[in-house]
């Protein structure tokens, strides 16, 4: 008796896996038998449980693609006499192989490796696992001029025996498992290559990695990469550059931002708008320095366990102060400068708080992963009978901001505690059932959907993550609602009760955008650098025909930007065609150009992004439409 996704079925052991796929009409490229990855081929025990996996699934896709990584060093084995090989694993979206060659791939070499990969594929060679004792597979490879997976095998433990697999005159170290032949693979295609160390490590040999990706089917290849087209097109490290918004420098240090005038522009539009929301909102808006004294982070905790995170200290009069990496502990000095009553919670704090945290310099990446950033941070006090209403007030928050920022849809997890393993968390289960009933309720009052993660709470508070969906459907990290017992604690917060007894606080840490600069990096991605009107650092720019013009252009600029409108005028001299094109690039929502005949009639030409010719418009009528979507969404 064999448990096949869930279904009791009549299977003799030993009938390989595939078979069983095969007998219940479903496309398997591997299975998962007792929690292990096996391949098709493999034989099915006696009462087990077996999980049939097809593309769908991201362990299916890892061993087609994983195949995909073998069928591309086979390639390279027969086009490249002499190359090395070391590791090819499938990766996030697709595979990569690390070969040592004489010289660097070139984009005609990838062009022929591909077809090499396609005669494989048609060549259709079953791939077979070989079992080899260790010693005799040592001799192999170093036999083949193999010395990197010579040294791969050395570094496994010694009473192994060693796993390979074979497709043609190929053999390859390898776990698995794999597609039965590479007749199985679909459409595939090399993408890049890449210099990369051995074993990541600076000291060790440069070699060659080719990136590439595979699909079961040409569409989904070809969609694919029509979006890391799209993606690169929208980069934000590329448009930051075009459209002047923001640079780093070398020597300014990694990870650091400089934010130029029209990203510093849309910054503040991003402020503003923050700023009246939360004011709106019953939210206090706090200043807190950059700097603290390390007893502070003691107390708080984070000098022990977000030490590797945090800068060395600088000396001051003989005390040691560090960084901040968090806003927190200086909201609590802020709260307990008063003893506070149940009369005046909840306390809602909000801070755009500039914090330091050490990333390693390889995972540092534009504005999304940084060493110095703007949190909208804002700590929340509260009773905890006013938990829920709090929290159903911040999601409500989170969403209507995320709204205006164009994002409509996106995924809600509510992390809890491992049930089995409880005495990982601080606090008593009483409040910790009280929370967990907080934030389930707030997310049921909002009417929203939500995955539950069992254990990925924090040790001091269950929460709520958003994952925000971009124009291209990919996830960014969103907004984070933390219900904390801990600090409160630590800190031996307070208030004085109705009962006329001090009761603690319940605090709730969250942020919506989540730092300035990631959520610009990912809202120049998401709208591909064509900012909402409101949010547009230019929002119409006037362009004179002729130089007989320009008087009339500079009277246009004066009326719209008497009316509240941001607006240039170019009086560059080059032809229309060229300021035309070069405000395209630039992405200006509204172009207005100028010539004799707008001169007589008191009126503009308009050319709208996106939306092309509109004709003339009076300045006023034009003043008049753009008004109520130039400034903030409120
Ligand atoms: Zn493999
Ligand atoms: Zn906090």
């Amino acid at each position: 008796m064999v448990t096949v996704d869930g279904r009791q079925l009549e299977v003799p052991a030993g009938t390989p896996v595939g078979q069983v796929a095969a007998q219940l009409g479903l496309r398997a490229l591997a299975g998962r038998m007792g929690g292990r990855l096996v391949g098709l081929d493999e034989p099915v025990k006696e009462d087990t449980s077996l999980e049939l996996l097809d593309f769908c699934t991201p362990a299916g896709r890892e061993v087609y693609r994983h195949t995909a990584s073998h069928v591309l060093a086979h390639a390279v084995r027969r086009l490249f006499p002499g190359v090395k090989l070391a590791i090819g694993p499938a990766i996030e979206d697709g595979f990569y192989y690390d070969f040592e060659v004489a010289r660097p791939f070139t984009p005609e070499d990838l062009a022929a490796i591909e077809q090499e990969m396609a005669r494989i594929v048609a060549e259709d060679w079953p791939i077979q696992r070989q079992i080899m004792q260790r010693d005799q597979a040592i001799e192999h490879f170093r036999l083949a001029d193999e010395p990197y997976k010579v040294e791969l095998i050395e570094d496994l433990p010694e009473d192994v025996a060693i796993s390979c697999y074979r497709q043609g005159d190929f053999l390859d170290l390898c776990a698995g498992p794999h597609l039965p032949s590479t007749g199985r693979l679909g459409a595939f295609k090399l993408l890049t290559t890449a210099g990369a160390y051995w074993r990541g490590d600076e000291r060790c040999p440069m070699l060659q990695r080719v990136y590439g990706t595979a699909f079961e089917r040409a569409e989904d290849l070809e969609k694919h990469l029509f979006n890391l087209e799209e993606q690169k097109r929208r980069d934000h490290r590329r448009l930051g550059r075009e459209l002047d918004l923001y640079s780093m420098h070398e020597e300014g240090g990694a990870g650091l931002v400089f934010w130029h005038p029209r990203g510093a522009l849309v910054r503040q539009l991003i402020e503003d708008f923050w700023r009246k929301v939360h004011r709106e909102r019953g939210y206090d808006i706090l200043y807190s320095p950059h700097i603290a004294k390390v007893d502070l982070w003691k107390t708080s905790g984070h000098w022990s366990w977000y030490k590797d995170s945090m800068y060395s200290p600088v000396k001051i009069d003989e005390a040691e102060y560090l960084l901040k990496p968090m806003n927190c502990p200086f909201h609590i000095l802020i709260y307990q400068t008063q003893t506070r009553s149940y009369r005046e919670l909840p306390l809602r704090w909000a801070e755009l708080g500039t914090v330091y945290r050490y990333e390693r310099s390889g995972a540092l990446h534009g504005l999304l992963r940084v060493r110095g950033f703007t949190q909208d941070d804002a700590h929340l006090f509260c009773r905890p009978d006013q938990l829920e209403d709090e929290l159903v007030g911040v999601v409500d928050l989170a969403e209507f901001m995320m709204k205006t920022f164009g994002y409509h849809s996106y995924d809600v997890m509510l992390s809890v505690r491992d049930p089995e393993r409880r005495d990982k968390y601080i606090g008593d289960d009483r409040v910790w059932e009280q929370a967990e009933g907080a934030l389930l309720g707030a997310l049921r009052r909002k009417n929203l959907d939500y995955v539950v993660g069992e254990g990925e709470a924090q040790f001091y508070g269950p929460k709520i993550d958003i994952t925000l969906k971009d124009s291209l459907g990919r996830g960014w990290q969103g907004p984070t609602i933390q219900v904390d017992f801990n600090l409160p604690e630590r800190f031996d917060l307070g208030y004085m009760g109705e009962d006329g007894t001090l009761h603690r606080p319940v605090m709730i840490h969250r942020t919506v955008l989540g730092s300035m600069e990631r959520f610009f990096g990912g809202l120049i991605e998401h709208y591909a650098g064509a900012f909402p009107l409101w949010l547009a650092p230019v929002q119409a720019v006037v362009i004179p025909i002729a130089q007989r013009h320009a008087g009339y252009a500079q009277e246009v600029l004066a009326a719209l930007k008497g009316a509240g409108i941001r607006v240039e005028v170019d009086l560059r001299n080059e032809k229309v065609g060229f300021k035309i094109r070069w405000h395209e690039v630039q992405k200006v929502p509204y172009m207005l150009v100028v010539g004799d005949r707008e001169m007589e009639s008191q009126s503009v030409s308009v050319r709208e992004r996106g939306g092309g010719d509109r004709g003339r418009l009076g300045v006023q009528e034009l003043a008049a439409e753009l008004l109520p979507k130039a400034g903030l969404p409120l």
